[in-house]
C-alpha cells in the first residue's frame, strides 16, 4: 500500500532542516526532500551571526546541521521536486524519481539568484561570468575579477577574493554599501579592493571567454571574471498548481503559525513573507520550528 507520511519538508536548507529536527522531535513521521543540505548558506564565506557558532564557513556550519539531522535519523531525500498536486486531503510530491504522499507540506525550497540585464552577459555564464556561488579561490590567483553588488554576499565575496586575486572592483549602483557594518570595516583593508559607486555594468566583452566589461559611464574594464550578487527572488515554479497565495513579489504569504492560505501547506524560510523580511539563518530556523509547530497541531485537529 501507497505510504502516506505525516509531514513533506520540500527543501533541505536551514528552514528545512530545522523544520525536519523538530518534525522528528514531535514524533511526526516526517521526510525531507531537497536537492542541497544546506541551500545558500553553502555559498557564505563566513558566518559570525548565529549564536553559538562563529567563525566557520558556511559549509562547515551547513556539515553541523548535517550531523544533526543525522544523530536525529530525519530521512532525507536529495532529490529535486518536479510538482506538487492536491488529490482530496492527500498531497503528492513528484520529484524526478519518484512520487511522494503526505498529510501536511512546509515549503521552504528558498530563493534563486536575480539575473542582471547586462550585454552579452549569457554568452559567457561559466566563461567569466557567475552568479551567487561558492568558488574556490586559489582558481582566482592573481586575476583581475570584479564583482557587482553591495549586500553582504557581495562583500563578503570581494574580502574573501581579495587573498588571492591581484585586483577587485566591487561595483555597486548606489552612493554606499548596504552590507553589514561588520563586512564594511573588514572591506577597508585589503589594498587591491576598488569599491565604485553609483554604477552598473552594461555589457560584457571577449572572445570565447569574458575579457573585459563595460560600466555606464562608458568605462572599460579588463577583467578575467565577473561575480554577480545582485540578490534573489523567490523560487515560485511549485506552488502555482496549489493556488498558494503571494505578494507581489512572490514570496509566500504566512500567518504567524507560518500557515499558508491552504489548509495542511506551511512555509518557512526565504521563500516567505515572514520575519519582516529579514532573510537570514536565525530567521530561517526560526521559521522551519514554527511551521513544524503548525503541522503537528493541523494534524492533531484532524
Ligand atoms: C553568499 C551568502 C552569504 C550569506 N551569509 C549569511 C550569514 O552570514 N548569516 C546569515 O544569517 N545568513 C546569511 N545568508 C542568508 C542565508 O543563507 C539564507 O537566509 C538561508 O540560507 C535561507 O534558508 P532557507 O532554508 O529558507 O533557503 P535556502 O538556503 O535557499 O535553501 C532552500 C533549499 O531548497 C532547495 N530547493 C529549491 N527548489 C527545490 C526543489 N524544486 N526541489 C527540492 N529542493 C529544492 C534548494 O536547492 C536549497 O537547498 C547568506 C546568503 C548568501 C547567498
Amino acid at each position: 500500500m501507497e505510504k502516506i507520511h505525516d509531514l513533506i519538508i520540500i527543501g533541505a536548507g536551514p528552514a528545512g532542516i530545522t523544520a525536519g529536527i523538530y518534525a522528528k522531535n514531535f514524533g511526526l513521521d516526517c521526510l525531507i526532500v531537497g536537492e542541497e543540505a544546506g541551500g545558500l548558506l553553502n555559498g557564505s564565506y563566513r558566518v559570525d551571526n548565529y549564536p553559538g557558532v562563529f567563525d566557520v564557513t558556511g559549509e562547515e556550519l551547513v556539515k553541523k546541521f548535517k550531523a544533526h539531522q543525522e544523530y536525529l535519523e530525519v530521512p532525507l531525500k536529495k532529490e529535486s521536486v518536479g510538482e506538487i498536486k492536491k488529490d482530496g486531503e492527500i498531497f503528492k510530491v513528484i520529484t524526478t524519481n519518484k512520487e511522494y504522499s503526505t498529510k501536511s507540506l512546509i515549503l521552504a525550497f528558498g530563493t534563486q539568484v536575480k539575473k542582471l540585464k547586462i550585454k552579452n552577459s549569457e554568452k559567457f555564464e561559466n566563461r567569466g561570468v557567475y552568479y551567487q556561488s561558492g568558488h574556490n579561490v586559489f582558481l582566482f590567483r592573481n586575476k583581475t575579477i570584479a564583482i557587482v553588488g553591495g549586500a553582504n554576499s557581495a562583500v563578503m565575496k570581494a574580502i574573501k577574493f581579495s587573498e588571492q586575486a591581484k585586483k577587485i572592483y566591487l561595483i555597486y549602483r548606489k552612493d554606499k554599501l548596504r552590507a553589514d557594518k561588520i563586512w564594511v570595516d573588514k572591506l577597508t583593508k585589503p589594498e587591491n579592493v576598488e569599491v565604485i559607486y553609483n554604477t552598473n555594468v552594461m555589457e560584457a566583452g571577449g572572445q570565447k571567454e569574458l575579457e573585459s566589461i563595460i560600466l555606464d559611464n562608458g568605462e572599460e574594464l579588463k577583467i578575467d571574471s565577473l561575480f554577480i550578487e545582485a540578490g534573489a527572488m523567490p523560487n515560485t515554479v511549485l506552488i502555482h498548481e496549489l493556488d498558494i497565495k503571494t505578494n507581489e513579489l512572490g514570496y509566500i504569504e504566512v500567518n504567524k503559525c507560518q500557515g499558508t492560505n491552504i489548509e495542511g501547506v506551511f512555509a518557512a524560510g526565504d521563500i516567505t513573507t515572514g520575519s519582516n523580511g529579514f532573510r537570514q539563518i536565525i530567521t530561517a530556523c526560526s521559521e522551519g520550528a514554527i511551521a513544524a509547530l503548525g503541522a503537528l497541531n493541523y494534524l492533531h485537529k484532524k
